[in-house]
C-alpha cells in the first residue's frame, strides 16, 4: 500500500494560507471542529493576509446576511490564491 504524496504538505504543523482560505466559510458558520478552529485562529494570528481575507468575508456576510458559497466563485478563489503566491514570493524569499 502506497501513501499518496501531497503536493501541498506543509512543513510545519500549521495550516497554510490556501487551507485557511478554504476554512474561512466553515469558520464563520461555526462548522469547524474545535481542533480545526484552533489551528485556523493560530494561523490568523501570524498571517495578516488571511486576517484581511477573513475581514472581507465577514463584510460580505454582513451585506448578504449569510455565507453564500455561490458568491465565492472559482475565479475569486483563484484570484486569492494568486495573491497569496505573490505575497509569498515577496515575503518568504530566501526563507526556504
Ligand atoms: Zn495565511
Amino acid at each position: 500500500m502506497r501513501l499518496p504524496l501531497l503536493p501541498l504538505l506543509p512543513r510545519r504543523r500549521d495550516i497554510v494560507c490556501q487551507q485557511a482560505v478554504e476554512l474561512v466559510t466553515d469558520y464563520l458558520e461555526g462548522a469547524l471542529s474545535r481542533a480545526d478552529r484552533r489551528r485556523f485562529e493560530a494561523h490568523l494570528a501570524g498571517c495578516p493576509h488571511c486576517t484581511e481575507y477573513l475581514a472581507q468575508m465577514r463584510a460580505t456576510i454582513e451585506l448578504t446576511g449569510r455565507v453564500t458559497p455561490e458568491e465565492l466563485t472559482p475565479q475569486m478563489q483563484d484570484a486569492f490564491i494568486a495573491l497569496y503566491r505573490q505575497w509569498r514570493a515577496d515575503g518568504d524569499e530566501g526563507r526556504g
